[in-house]
């Protein structure tokens, strides 16, 4: 069961942008880039710093280009950015960033309730901004949202998802990260959907987005991860929430997916002590507690358990 695990897998940090666009409050600039700086000292491989959106659809991150300008970047560190349309991709061009995400949903009516859209339509303007990205040298991700379920249509067809995914990466995305938006996926239904993509495409070209809404955040990123996907996508301290349920979990925490792979020798890069510095700093920023299960146990762990688990890290 445990025998095939990858030796080293990347982790994705999206709490600057995905953690951020859900919290209340706005973090001042100089706090954001304060803590980007921070992150950069972590052993992170990959950051989203912030979203090049209509500051009326995500005030929070109303600074994007003053964050993206600001930070200091480091060469082993990809920075990307989210963009909505080729009007983000420009924004985000200007500051010199070498990657950009773009969103899009499984189902129709998240997509419409989402960007008012069709996922057709959706995927026409993908496409640009594809186009228009790699012939600037821009990387692109994509971000399939609902792809484990969706809150107005039910079910997503895991058929639909492959033939998205496929148009994507044919257009020129490297990578397609099946986000759980809502966090409804259980185990074995994300098995169950990796595989069947598998069948049809390299699952290096496969991310993982996973919510923990409903506490089966970790198990289904352990399940992905026996199903050989190696790129996770996580918000340090869990930071945001779920747009559709106030008060509930948000992404999985960088801090517990680190933690539970670096316990089963799964290497990540990241040390986990930093990524706490720059949990508990953004909590202060928040005025709130995070709910990352290691940042608490860390917070409050006493001097052996410390010490026991200081070999695993
Ligand atoms: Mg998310």
């Amino acid at each position: 069961m445990f025998e095939k695990l990858p030796r080293k897998v990347k982790v994705v940090e999206v709490g600057m942008r995905d953690g951020l666009q859900n919290e209340k409050n706005f973090i001042p600039t100089q706090e954001k880039i304060r803590l980007i700086n921070m992150l950069n000292q972590t052993g992170l491989e990959q950051i989203e710093i912030t979203s090049f959106v209509s500051p009326k659809w995500i005030p929070q991150l109303a600074d994007s280009l003053e964050v993206a300008v600001s930070i200091e970047r480091s060469q082993n560190i990809t920075y990307s950015a989210l963009v909505p349309n080729n009007r983000g991709l420009d924004s985000a061009q200007a500051t010199g960033i070498k990657e950009v995400v773009f969103f899009l949903s499984a189902s129709e009516s998240h997509s419409q309730k989402n960007i008012n859209k069709s996922v057709k339509e959706a995927i026409r303007i993908g496409k640009e901004v594809i186009n228009q990205a790699l012939s600037v040298n821009i990387k692109v991700r994509a971000n399939l949202s609902t792809v484990f379920g969706c809150p107005f249509d039910g079910p997503t067809e895991s058929q639909k998802v492959l033939e998205i995914c496929q148009e994507l990466l044919s257009a020129g995305v490297y990578e397609v990260a099946i986000s759980d938006t809502t966090g409804v996926a259980n185990p074995k239904q994300v098995s169950d959907v990796v595989n069947f993509l598998s069948h049809d495409i390299d699952l290096n070209k496969i991310a993982v987005h996973f919510h923990d809404t409903r506490g089966s955040g970790l198990a289904n990123a352990l399940a992905a991860l026996q199903c050989g996907i190696s790129t996770f996508d996580s918000s340090f301290g869990g930071l945001g929430g779920c747009p559709f349920a106030p008060g509930a979990s948000g992404n999985i925490a960088t801090e517990d997916l680190v933690y539970m792979f670096h316990g089963m020798g799964v290497k990540t890069g990241i040390n986990l002590n930093k990524l706490v510095d720059c949990s508990r700093y953004a909590q202060k920023l928040l005025e709130r507690k995070l709910p990352s299960k290691y940042l608490q146990a860390s917070t409050f762990a006493c001097d052996e358990v410390i010490a026991w688990t200081k070999d695993y890290l």
